[in-house]
């Protein structure tokens, strides 16, 4: 008997059923797909996922473990099991997860199972980001000046960082997401900037390999998707446009790209064909590049051998469905469409709605999303993880939805996700729905004038939150009234006379609400009934409203305030109230009287958890001295690191957290210096 396993000879002709070994939107994407295709799809969950909208669209549905990704989806033999067990004979990964895990898809293979994905091969070979460069460019694909040698000395990198010439930017060749960069802008720096840089990548990737590039100041970020087959076709699918990103990663995503001539295109096209022909690319891939918009340079930066999360805008503009086509390639068949034939049509930008607070440097947030309801409007594809009453949790990462408009023209799409990130409603936590807005209206965005520091350097990150004084007083009227709304309804005896009216009928009742540091002090009183529906006066600060409660349910109030009727969607969860209407966006106030007396006990030289978080690492121990800087605890939330480091020089007296252990926002982590507990002024 020969040693080699025979097990591709046995491969079904025609896939049948497809396991995915991911969740949220990509799971339901992947199976959406396999509906068309009539393939069966079995879709694996965790705890937390137990009532994820692609558990109920798949056929079937297994659950194989805890919430933490390690026990679930990235738990190789689980998944194995779980595809042997069910008859799968494909597996699909998605993105993130073991989407390019080189020994997942050999494991496949040798399990007989289809790794929906590109050869093993390929995945390895762009899995480091030296290896990568090195090949791209024997074969000719520019890449950016650098350094991507195998000495790794102190003294090397910093004479190729200099011979680069500042500013220069360090990277982890097994980083990815944006994850481990650093940017150095002058000789002095560079030492203590590669020894940080290497000890981030030995902790975050197990592996503190380095390579250095010349940093490209005004960059942007524009990739091309590749796809390849088994018979050694390989063509391109025109590119995208991410240069619109927050911490290294992307939020906003188009196609065509605002500055690729038609020769650019071509030129840039070629090189990512040229890169898939490299690595006998057989499945869908991305090839990103920096554009540089002065000198009109791209350079290669890496091959995603995956589907891409952004993949939707290609398939609006070409008409493809990407999904089927890596179904298709897998089981040996040659892609059915040609270079000269692709064409994109329009144009088609995604957004990416995300549970985080823009207000604060972006950091995700969790929460249950209460009412998530997606505007009708034509040429709008929502790809969504979720739906009312789901929960954003600790343990993924935080989108809620992509946003996909298409439309003939950059300027009518771009007026249409206006309306979009206007009317819809995704209640309950903070989300970047209202920033992403304030960049669709952003002029120099709308003119495609902007490169990957647009959001740091172009937009106030803060005023931008900022509503207008008649907006929060509307939203305050909102809640009010909803809740008279409810009473009212509550009351079952003496239904005739209306609550508040009983109590005093020349008497205001109120309402206090904090929004931000703010008081809101909303008086309110019943006045008449206007053709059967209730009118009001509100009085906020001196200021008088006309208020005609026009219909409310328990999520909802129409209100006509000073004549103009307009809707509030109202999500409340214990104290806390998200109100959101189509002019104004979302807004949230606390109703002041509900509020604990005395929550905020701050301890002197205490650090806590800016979020919900698991803890990774505990750097220090107690008696310990620290120096003004140095990490103390790396913690972990959706799937973003954050290390918390000491604001000034010091002794460890006491460390509350446990590696592993999850905690809530607000945890006391540790103690430094030893200072008095006090309590905040309030
Ligand atoms: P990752 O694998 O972590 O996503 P990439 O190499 O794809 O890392 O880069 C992510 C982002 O970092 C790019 O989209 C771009 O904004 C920025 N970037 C990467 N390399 C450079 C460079 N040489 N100069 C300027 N910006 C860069």
């Amino acid at each position: 008997m020969s040693g080699k396993p025979s097990t591709i000879d046995h491969r079904p002709s025609t896939i049948q059923a497809i396991l995915i070994a991911n969740r949220g939107e990509i799971a339901s994407r992947v199976i959406r797909t396999c509906k068309k295709m009539g393939i069966q799809s079995i879709a694996v969950f965790s705890e937390a996922d137990r009532h994820a909208p692609f558990v109920q669209q798949a056929d079937t549905a297994v659950f194989i473990g805890a919430s933490s990704p390690a026990a679930s989806y990235l738990d190789v033999d689980k998944i194995i099991a779980t595809a042997k067990k069910t008859g799968a004979d494909a597996i699909h990964p998605g993105y993130g997860f073991l989407s390019e895990n080189v020994a997942f898809a050999k494991r496949c293979q040798e399990e007989g199972i289809i790794f929906i994905g590109p050869h093993a091969k390929a995945i390895d070979a762009m899995g480091s980001k030296s290896k990568a460069k090195v090949l791209m460019q024997k074969n000719k694909v520019p890449v950016v000046p650098g350094y991507q040698g195998a000495d790794q000395s102190i003294k090397t990198l910093t004479k190729a960082a200099v011979d680069i010439g500042f500013p220069v930017l360090l990277k982890a060749t097994a980083g990815g997401g944006g994850k481990g960069m650093r940017i150095v802008h002058n000789k002095k720096d560079i030492k203590t900037a590669i020894e940080a840089a290497k000890r981030e990548a030995k902790s975050a990737f197990g592996d503190d390999e380095l390579i250095i590039e010349k940093y490209i100041a005004s960059g942007r970020h524009i990739e091309f998707q590749i796809f390849g087959d088994q018979h050694g076709n390989a063509i391109h699918l025109l590119e995208r446009e991410c240069t619109i990103q927050r911490r290294y990663q992307k939020i906003i995503e188009e196609s065509p790209s605002p500055v690729l001539s038609d020769a650019l295109r071509q030129k840039m096209g070629e090189a990512a064909v040229q890169a898939a022909k490299a690595l006998k690319y057989d499945n869908a891939g991305t090839v990103e590049f920096i554009f540089d918009e002065k000198t009109k340079d791209f350079y290669f930066l890496e091959v995603n051998t995956r589907l891409q999360v952004e993949h939707p805008v290609t398939e609006e503009i070409t008409g493809l469905d990407l999904v089927q086509m890596q179904i298709e390639s897998v089981q040996g068949l040659p892609l059915t469409i040609q270079q000269n034939e692709v064409e994109g049509k329009g144009y088609a930008i995604e957004c990416r709605l995300y549970a985080e607070d823009a207000a604060n440097d972006f950091l995700p947030v969790t929460g249950k999303i209460q009412r998530f309801e997606i505007p009708k409007v034509e040429g709008l594809r929502v790809e969504t993880a979720i739906q009312s009453g789901s929960e954003i949790s600790v343990f993924y990462d935080p989108m809620i939805a992509k946003l996909i408009v298409w439309d003939d023209s950059r300027q009518a799409a771009q007026r249409k996700m206006q309306y979009v990130l206007s009317n819809l409603v995704c209640l309950g936590t903070t989300t970047n729905q209202d920033f992403l807005l304030h960049v669709l209206k952003n002029a120099d965005f709308q003119q495609g004038n902007y490169d990957t520091h647009f959001i740091k350097n172009k937009l106030d990150l803060t005023a931008f939150a900022e509503k207008e004084e008649a907006a929060v007083n509307c939203a305050a009227i909102a809640a009010t009234l909803l809740g008279w709304h409810q009473r009212e309804q509550a009351r079952t005896l003496l239904q005739s006379i209306p609550s508040g009216w009983r109590s005093n009928f020349y008497q205001h009742q109120s309402e206090t609400y904090l929004y931000k540091e703010e008081e809101i002090k909303v008086a309110y009183r019943y006045q008449n009934k206007s053709a059967g529906q209730p009118v009001f006066t509100c009085i906020i600060k001196e200021k008088e409203y006309a208020v005609q409660l026009i219909e409310a349910n328990d999520q909802q109030t129409r209100l006509e305030i000073d004549g103009i009727q307009q809707t509030f969607n109202i999500a409340k969860d214990q104290q806390n109230y998200f109100i959101h209407n189509g002019q104004t966006g979302s807004i949230h106030v606390q109703q002041k009287e509900r509020f604990p007396a005395n929550i905020a006990k701050k301890v002197k030289g205490g650090y806590e958890a800016p979020m919900p978080s698991q803890i990774i690492k505990i750097l220090v121990k107690p008696g310990q001295k620290v120096k003004s800087g140095e990490g103390l605890i790396v913690l972990s939330s959706m799937k973003m690191e954050n290390t918390i480091e000491a604001s000034e020089d010091g002794v460890v007296e006491e460390v509350y957290a446990q590696e592993g252990a999850n905690v809530e926002a607000g945890f006391l982590l540790l103690k430094i210096n030893g200072g008095e507990s006090m309590v905040d002024g309030q």
